[in-house]
Parts: C-alpha cells; structure tokens; sequence
C-alpha cells in the first residue's frame, strides 16, 4: 500500500492481567510514538490501543489513569476473558476505523519495541505485512522452544503456512486489516490467516527478550488449546488421516481373512473363532472407513461455515475511476482515494 498522506498509527497491545508490566511497557511505547511523531513518519493523532482482556486485576484502572496523562493512550475494555486472539482481533478491528497501520505487540516487551520505526519505514516502502521474527528464542525454556518447534513441523506436514519464530508482533496495513476482519470465524488462528490473505510481505528479526514483569498467561493447558485451534481450524487432514488409517485395517483384514481361512481349514482352532475373527477386522476397518467419509463430509461443512473470502482485492482502480474526484490514474492515489472512501463511509474521519 502507498500512501500520499502521513499515515495515521495505531499499536495495539493485548493485556491479560499485566498490572505488573503495564507501567514499565506504556513509557517505553510512548516515547517510541513520539518519535516517529517527531520524524514525521506517522501523524501526530496516531495512538496506543491497550485491549484489557477481562483481566482480574487493576490492569483496567491502570490503563484508563494512563489515558488522563497522555493523550496517545487509549484502550478497549472487554467484557470477559477471550483469550488472546480474540482482544487482538478486538483490538486490530477498532483500529482499523480509524488507523492506516496497526502494529499489535505483546504488554510484557518480549517483542523489542524498538523495531517499531523499521517496521513503519518498511510499509512507507510498499509493504503491507511486515512480521516481527525472533532469531534467538534462548530466554525461553527448553520446554517451551521444544513445543513450538514440534508445533510448527506438524502445522508444515499439515500444509499450513506458518512463519516459524513469529508471534503476534507484526504491522498490517488498512487493506490487510480489511481483509482480515472479513474472516469471520469465531476463533481465528491470526498466525495462519495472515500468510493465507497474500499482501506483499517481509520480515524483520530480533531477539526475544525474557518477561520485564509478571507471568506467562499461557499454561500448559492454554497452549495445548491454541495449538490444537491451530491444527483444527486449518486442517483436514486428521480425518484423511482416519480414512487412510480404516482403508489400510480393510486391506489387513483381507490378509487376515485369508490366514483365518487356513487357520479354520487345518482345523487348529476352536469353533466359532474364524467367524468373530473375520467380522472383528472387517467390520473395524468398515467402520472407520465410514465415519471418515461422514467426517469429509463435517470437514467440507466445517471449511464452509467459517465464510472466509473466496478472494481479496489488493488494489482497485475501476471504482475510484466512476467518481469525480477521480484525478490521478496512477496506483498509489486510486488506492490512497478508496482508502478515504472506506473512511468516510465508516463516518469516523473527515
Ligand atoms: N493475553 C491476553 N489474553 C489471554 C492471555 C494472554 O490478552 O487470555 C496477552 C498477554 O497479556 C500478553 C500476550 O497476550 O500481552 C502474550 O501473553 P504471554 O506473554 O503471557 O505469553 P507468552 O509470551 O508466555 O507465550
Ligand atoms: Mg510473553
């Protein structure tokens, strides 16, 4: 995306139980914002977006004092505990209204703000998806770059295109933020969508640094749930998996039948074994052949019910060229035109 006006910054940080981190991580951002305010490479009214995630805490009362100190915080309450995912899609859709990027980043600054300003040079520079990757993961426990290692070798052998080593700390430009939000299901995997949607994409790299304050709020438990939102929302493998899985016992059974037969014929075994020993691999390997078929079926409905897109316009010159203030053919002003158009539509900026 190329803008002709200064774009207007939004970052978004989700924050579940962070009272802790929050004083340390909001002067860090600020002064951040400043400066790009200061080198004119984003407006003077961009800000920062703290989702408060139903924490338990006082996160929410730390968020609104820091609102009455400065004018570049703001935040978003939500009404429960979502999960992380969802105070970012939260977060990313508010945004969207008003800001021309938006970058989300972690409370707790394992991610390293300073990237920020590269992260805005690179979409000035045309980019619309600029991925934070970190290339030294040491500060995290063997436990947890062992888990992350085997998540993404599976999500690879699952055919999921995931950028290995990055979390949630990206910039997305207005079109991608668009594109996004029309993915409508309830629990988006945000990590496999983003690659999916296209938008010429980079990277920029960094080491992740420990925890400045606080806990992890991801648990065992939570991570094996986000990993397994990853594989099942993308995926539906696991079920040709069963249908392969039933049609390899069918073939074993036939073997089976036949060393059963010789079995029965030279008289070896007992009455009525043959019979319960045939039906036994028959109809198993019948059975899972049968519901993998139903499953193809749930999968189809499943892939269905999530009303993704079926396609994303990056850049449209044909709409912009019908109405009158319509000037420059050029790429840049039709999309810098159709920008202010979804704008004023939403009623939010003159
Ligand atoms: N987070 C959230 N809702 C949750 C869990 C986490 O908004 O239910 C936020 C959290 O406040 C932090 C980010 O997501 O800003 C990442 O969480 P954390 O740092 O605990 O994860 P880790 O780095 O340990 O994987
Ligand atoms: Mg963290």
């Amino acid at each position: 995306m190329t803008l002709k006006q200064l774009p207007r910054l939004a970052i978004v940080v989700p924050c579940y139980n962070e009272e802790p981190v929050l004083p340390t991580t909001a002067p860090i951002l600020a002064d951040i914002l400043t400066q790009l305010i200061h080198d004119r490479l984003v407006t003077a009214d961009s800000r920062i977006l703290f989702v408060d995630d139903g924490s338990r805490d006082r996160t929410w009362q730390l968020i609104d004092q820091l609102r009455t100190q400065n004018s570049h915080f703001t935040g978003l309450k939500l009404s429960r505990n979502y999960g992380q995912e969802a105070a970012l899609m939260a977060g990313m859709e508010t945004a969207a209204r008003q800001a021309d990027y938006v970058i989300t980043i972690d409370a707790d600054l394992q991610d390293d703000p300073t990237l920020i300003p590269a992260m805005v040079t690179q979409a000035h520079a045309g980019y619309d998806v600029i991925y934070g990757v970190r290339n030294d993961r040491s500060t995290d426990s063997w436990f947890k770059r062992t888990t992350a290692n085997g998540f993404y070798w599976v999500m690879g052998k699952l055919g999921v295109n995931l950028i290995p080593n990055h979390s949630d700390f990206r910039l997305l430009t207005h079109p991608v933020l668009v594109a996004l939000m029309r993915c409508h299901e309830t629990r988006p995997f945000i990590r496999g969508i983003i690659p999916q949607l296209g938008f010429p994409a980079t990277k920029l790299y960094y080491k992740r640094q420990p925890r400045q304050a606080g806990v992890s709020k991801y648990p065992l438990r939570k991570m094996l749930r986000f990993a397994l939102d990853g594989i099942l929302s993308f995926s539906v493998a696991p079920i040709r998996a069963l249908l392969v899985a039933g049609l390899t016992i069918c073939g074993g059974a036939l073997l089976m039948i036949l060393w059963i037969l010789i079995q029965h014929f030279r008289g070896t075994v007992v009455t009525g074994w043959s019979s319960i020993m045939a039906s036994l691999w028959f109809l198993g390997g019948f059975q899972l052949v049968a519901i993998s078929i139903i499953g193809e079926y749930v999968g189809r409905t499943f892939t269905e019910v999530k009303h993704r897109p079926r396609f994303i316009i990056q850049t449209d010159t044909y709409t912009p060229s019908f109405t009158a203030a319509y000037r420059e053919p050029s790429n840049s002003a039709a999309v810098t035109l159709h920008l202010s158009q979804l704008r004023t539509k939403s009623g939010e900026r003159s």
